[in-house]
């Protein structure tokens, strides 16, 4: 009797895909839009935004191109956008080296010359719609030390303290380097940091060096998200 009970019971039993189908249709729905309203995530207080190094010489056809790298100016214009919309601070990191910088080749570093203050390479992404308002933090200013975050050798997380902010909303370029290490830092000083995923673009130098960098960040707590993932 055993045997053909159990041959009844795997004929009848669902594969995976029935499982799912099934399971979704005895779904109440508004048990499922309640769900999916507790997953967006809305802008409130305390939130600020930080584009990262989104300059020239970091663009095609700057000296320090990531691939794809104007690919977050529009990804990131519709966050900003949404801050502006709520009156939510905005923060724009930017490379601000001397002519004889520590991190180009010339003086002994792995970069070409790059984001020379004041020169085009270290403008900010024409495209870029920071408002009036956004602070501007410049780094590795001087020639003997180089940051890849924005909070290296900056007041930045003074500044944003000083904000009331608690939360942070990171995207920019590149996510292998100068995104890797601004959000490790803004977790250190313990902000909750949201990675921007859809406004970010890794340099690669060894493949997989990017998705590599977003493990990483969100093993240390970096939540990602995409804009479609913030509430309306
Ligand atoms: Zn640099």
């Amino acid at each position: 009797m055993t045997c053909p009970l159990t041959i009844i019971k795997l004929e009848a039993a669902p594969g995976p895909d029935n499982c799912a189908r099934s399971a979704r249709i005895r779904f109440p729905f508004a048990v499922v839009r309640h769900m999916n309203s507790n997953t967006l995530i809305r802008l409130q207080s305390g939130d600020a935004l930080i584009a990262v190094d989104v300059q020239i010489d970091f663009l095609p056809g700057g000296q320090l191109a990531v691939p794809q790298g104007d690919a977050v100016v529009p990804a990131l214009n519709r966050y900003l956008a949404a801050f502006g919309a709520r009156a939510l601070p905005v923060f724009a990191t930017r490379d601000w080296h001397p002519q004889n910088h520590c991190s180009f080749k010339a003086q002994g570093g792995i970069w070409p010359p790059h984001c020379v203050a004041a020169t085009r390479g270290a403008e900010f992404a024409p495209g870029l719609a920071l408002p009036a308002a956004a602070v501007v933090v410049s780094k590795a200013a001087t020639a003997e030390a180089d940051s890849y975050s924005g909070f290296g050798g900056t007041d930045l997380a003074a500044r944003l303290r000083a904000a009331g902010v608690k939360r942070l909303f990171i995207g920019g370029l590149a996510t292998d380097y100068c995104v890797l290490n601004t959000v490790k830092d803004a977790l250190a000083e313990g902000f909750d940091v949201l990675l921007l995923t859809d406004a970010i673009r890794a340099v690669d130098v060894n493949p997989g060096d990017g998705a590599r960098a977003q493990a990483e960040v969100q093993q240390l707590g970096a939540r990602p998200i995409r804009y479609e993932d913030l509430a309306p």
